[in-house]
């Protein structure tokens, strides 16, 4: 089941799901810096690239930043594959 998030740190929204079935992994955009001119990373970026173990096997995501809220009514609190990956990572 595909539920939709708000990233707390960009405030943006994002289904967890790509349409293909696999699991979409936000990755906050850089914000522009207008004063000195440059792109910078968000405040309490988030990041759900995988971090592998030595040996190759999912061990969490990059960053979980400020967090996220589901938008969808009754959603869990954080997209279901990241639980399901956790729950392995502790097994
Ligand atoms: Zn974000």
């Amino acid at each position: 089941m595909t539920n939709v998030y708000q990233c707390q740190a960009c405030f943006g929204t994002y289904a967890d799901t790509n349409p293909d079935g696999s699991a979409y992994m936000h990755q906050c955009a850089p914000v522009f810096d207008a004063k000195a001119g440059v792109w910078v990373s968000a405040q309490n970026a988030r990041n759900e690239l995988l971090v592998l173990d030595r040996r190759g096997r999912p061990a969490g995501i990059v960053s979980a930043g400020a967090g996220v809220q589901a938008v969808t009514p009754n959603a869990p609190a954080q997209p279901g594959w990241i639980t399901t990956m956790q729950a392995k990572v502790d097994a």
